[in-house]
């Protein structure tokens, strides 16, 4: 029996009958709905956000959360084949997907109050609220304890100064989980788009993510009310926690980038004819697809295994900071090479190599850099912080 190109090994055969079903819905909607519009958005630099009701109906927002605050309760590993099959489409749908739930719906899951759970949490599984999330600044995303935006108490209130830099979704959003520095260190706020003082500024001229929406965000004297403040956690351990969430879907995310780029190189070197034989006939053409499908076919393992230890609750920080950093740079160096595989036809957006590769640039540097990642797994081994 012939294997599965994009699936060497089988590792579909490992999946439950609902995970399978889970990642079989997602990629429907990816091949119907986003493949035949995703390069116009790239080209327009415009986020698809008439797809926001089509995701929610799938139960991809929030979809780890339980079943009674709207979410549909879904275990991560498939959380994690949802992030890849969004992927396999465009790096900005999984974004819009990631922030939404692993780092705004998450944090008011983990640190709400029951209230505010209630409050935001259905509406967001329902993609009627928009959510973003404000860590970083302007001066350095990789030192996030080096953090400028503060909160100070204010009779019953709080209030915000600071700003925030490269903040996913900041121009769609209706509330931000705001990080700001309080006397009593470091605390989240739910900062609703409408309160004075508030602004939200798009980045433009980008050349990766084109296709989802990237802001800078101010915080001018924002007064937040003390039943918008996260009561559940302080310190630097609330913002990491979501991204541990976060970046763990993004190990499964480029997995699909580089699928999508595997199979179009395939399908296309197949059918260009060079020197009187198709490019997939040449040993060097062989070679590079080969090494594709066998860096694919580790990082689908990797991210499974992940998913197991997170559904066993065993899953470590930093093996997440292993697998983003090892399925980044190997989706990130497949879409490049299939670019090459591609020749000149693989410079514009008809074909998506470059689109992918692109994107990757942000997807390799945001969570974590890689080299924020790699020091994290050289810590762990040496017991030497080398930050
Ligand atoms: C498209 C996009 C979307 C994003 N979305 C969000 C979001 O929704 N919310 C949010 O809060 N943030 C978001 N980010 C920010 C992202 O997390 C940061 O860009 C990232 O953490 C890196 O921070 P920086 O850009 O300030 O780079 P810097 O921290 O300034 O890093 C610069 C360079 O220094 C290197 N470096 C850092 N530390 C060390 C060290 N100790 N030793 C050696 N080298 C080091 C880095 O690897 C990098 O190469 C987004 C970024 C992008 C590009």
């Amino acid at each position: 029996m012939a294997l599965d190109p994009r699936d060497l090994y089988d590792v579909r055969s490992l999946l439950s009958e609902e995970e399978r079903a889970v990642q079989d819905a997602v990629a429907r909607f990816t091949d119907e709905r986003v493949l035949p519009i995703i390069g116009d958005c790239f080209d327009q630099g415009r986020f698809p956000a008439e797809l926001i009701p089509e995701i929610a109906a799938l139960g991809v927002l929030g979809a780890t959360l339980p079943e009674e605050y709207g979410c549909a309760g879904l275990n991560s590993v498939s959380y994690g084949l949802i992030c890849q099959e969004l992927e396999r489409g465009d790096s900005g749908l999984r974004s819009f997907a990631s922030v939404q739930s692993s780092l705004c719906m998450y944090p008011i899951y983990a640190y709400g109050s029951e209230e505010q759970k209630r409050r935001w949490l259905p509406d967001m599984a329902a993609g009627r609220v928009i959510g973003c999330f404000g860590l970083t600044e302007p001066h350095g995303g990789s030192d996030p304890a080096n953090m400028k935006t503060h909160a100070r108490r204010d009779g019953g209130d709080w209030v915000l100064n600071g700003s925030k830099m490269w903040i996913t979704n900041g121009n769609i959003a209706d509330i931000v989980i705001a990080w700001a520095q309080t006397e009593e260190g470091i605390q989240g706020f739910v900062v609703e788009k409408d309160f004075a003082g508030f602004s939200a500024q798009e980045i433009k001229h980008k050349m990766s993510l084109r296709a989802s929406v990237t802001s800078a965000l101010y915080f001018d004297g924002v007064r937040v009310p003390e039943a918008n403040r996260l009561p559940s956690v302080k310190g630097l351990k609330g913002p990491l926690g979501c991204l541990t969430q976060a970046r763990y879907g993004i190990t499964w995310g480029p997995i699909g980038s580089a699928i999508a780029c595997l199979d179009e190189a395939l399908g296309y070197s197949k059918e260009r004819m060079l020197f009187g034989r198709p490019v997939a006939a040449t040993q060097s053409a062989q070679i590079k697809l080969a090494d594709w499908a066998r860096r694919i076919t580790a990082a689908q393992l990797l991210s499974l295994q992940l998913g197991r230890l997170k559904d066993a609750g065993r899953m470590q920080p930093t093996q997440v900071s292993l697998a983003k950093w090892n399925n980044c740079r190997m989706a990130i160096d497949i879409a490049r090479e299939a670019r090459d595989l591609l020749g000149g036809a693989g410079i514009t957006t008809e074909h998506s190599p470059i689109r992918h590769a692109l994107n990757l640039e942000s997807v390799i540097t945001y969570e974590g850099t890689e080299t924020v990642h790699q020091l994290v797994v050289g810590r762990e081994l040496t017991g030497i912080n080398a930050f």
